[in-house]
């Protein structure tokens, strides 16, 4: 894709583009196939509802999940408060559920809001690369736990929790386990026929799928989880979630997880490498620099690092050749520092002086090459910059 007068972009665990392959399957469904999917009684509503099908069934291939168990949301915001408050508002009152200090927002946001309405809550710790230690979940079960929710892969630092081990832990104990997989589905490969887990949300943006469209798996096998729905209405998937679906978006997401699944061993070695040579030409300019996360149980296409002896704030300034993201202002409506770097022990100076690189399809060896000069040289030019300074600071 030209990039040309534009920043490198290298911010794919924000979003992604659209696969040319997906909106060409999309483009049809604005136009000519414009039925909603809900019409039993004509050809426009059956066109739709066997898109949205076919579509189910691909999403469904890529998880190793039964179709049936896919309800569409608007996105993994909804799928997360969807599973977090549907089950808690379906449990017995007093209910407690777990979780941990580096969730993604919208898992902890839905999670504090129930904890003030007497949900009990466990934030568990995590280590210092972000992961949940399985042993700690299992310490925090309560007689009335309702619910465990964990992150697949972190959106910041990539690292991979221990699912399955959390799972069987969950599973021993007969409570529901979710997880926000939103950034390893289509990046990793996930089983769900084999995994024990109950309910997993995901969403087409991440995936090269458009945006607006996700999904709550959840299991079938066993007992049903209770869930109370956010939204009612027409009673559309499965009465789960109230709502016409988007058919264009929901045929994209089905698009984007057909070629996720073609495509995944091929590209998730290819990001593995151009992540190393991102990490490796780091390494080789300068000093002082601290990978966030796991060494090798992380997402191929992230890299997050810290730069000692800078300003964050004039670093993310100072880049202005690529598009990445700063562990300084994470979230758009809050200017706080990552939670996530600071769950992990990194100082304020680290976590405000961190970058995240997110690698994806688009991205080339030359693109990476470039990003190192770049990065060097802005951090080469502050470290100067500060040491020049009266009384300056390196640490
Ligand atoms: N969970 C994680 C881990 C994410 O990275 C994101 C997107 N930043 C979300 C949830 C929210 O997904 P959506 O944009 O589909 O609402």
């Amino acid at each position: 894709m030209p990039q040309e007068g534009r920043p490198i972009y290298l911010d794919h665990h924000a979003t992604t583009p659209v696969d040319a392959r997906v909106l060409d399957a999309m483009l049809p469904f604005f136009g000519e196939k414009f039925g909603n999917a809900s019409s039993v009684n004509h050809a426009f509503g059956w066109e739709a509802a066997e898109a949205v099908e076919a579509a189910r069934e691909k999403i469904a291939r890529l998880l190793h999940a039964d179709p049936r168990s896919l309800i569409f949301t608007s996105g993994a915001t909804e799928a997360n408060n969807l599973a977090l408050k549907g089950v808690v508002q379906a449990a017995s009152p007093n209910s407690h559920v777990i979780t941990t200090a580096a969730e993604h927002r919208s898992v902890l946001d839905p999670l504090r809001r129930l904890a003030r309405r007497g949900t009990e809550l466990t934030v568990l710790d995590v280590d210092s690369s972000a992961r949940v230690r399985p042993d700690d979940v299992a310490r925090a079960m309560r007689p009335n736990t309702v619910l465990v929710s964990i992150i697949y892969a972190n959106n910041e630092v990539g690292s991979l929790n221990s699912v399955r081990e959390i799972g069987q832990i969950c599973r021993e104990r007969g409570v529901p386990f979710h997880t926000d997989a939103v950034q390893a589905v289509g990046k990793v490969p996930l089983d769900l026929s084999d995994l024990p887990v109950d309910l997993l949300s995901a969403s087409a943006h991440k995936l090269y799928g458009p945006k607006g469209v996700g999904i709550l798996f959840f299991h079938r096998g066993g007992p049903r989880i209770a869930i109370e729905p956010l939204l009612h209405g027409g009673g559309h998937e499965q009465r789960l979630r109230s709502g016409t679906l988007p058919v264009p978006l929901i045929v994209g997401f089905g698009e984007a997880c057909r070629i996720a699944e073609e495509e995944m061993p091929t590209e998730a070695t290819r990001l593995a490498a151009l992540r190393e040579r991102l990490w490796a030409g780091l390494c080789r300019e300068i000093d002082g620099i601290v990978l966030n996360g796991h060494p090798t149980e992380r997402l191929p296409g992230n890299l997050n690092v810290s730069f000692e002896g800078v300003d964050g704030e004039a670093l993310m300034t100072g880049l202005t050749g690529i598009a990445v993201s700063s562990g300084s202002a994470c979230t758009t409506a809050d200017p706080e520092p990552s939670h996530v770097l600071r769950a992990m022990g990194r100082s304020d100076g680290l976590t405000r002086a961190s970058l995240r690189f997110g690698l994806g399809r688009n991205t080339t060896a030359d693109q990476i090459d470039q990003a190192i000069a770049t990065v060097v040289a802005t951090v080469r030019r502050l470290r100067e910059v500060r040491a020049a300074l009266p009384n300056s600071r390196t640490g």
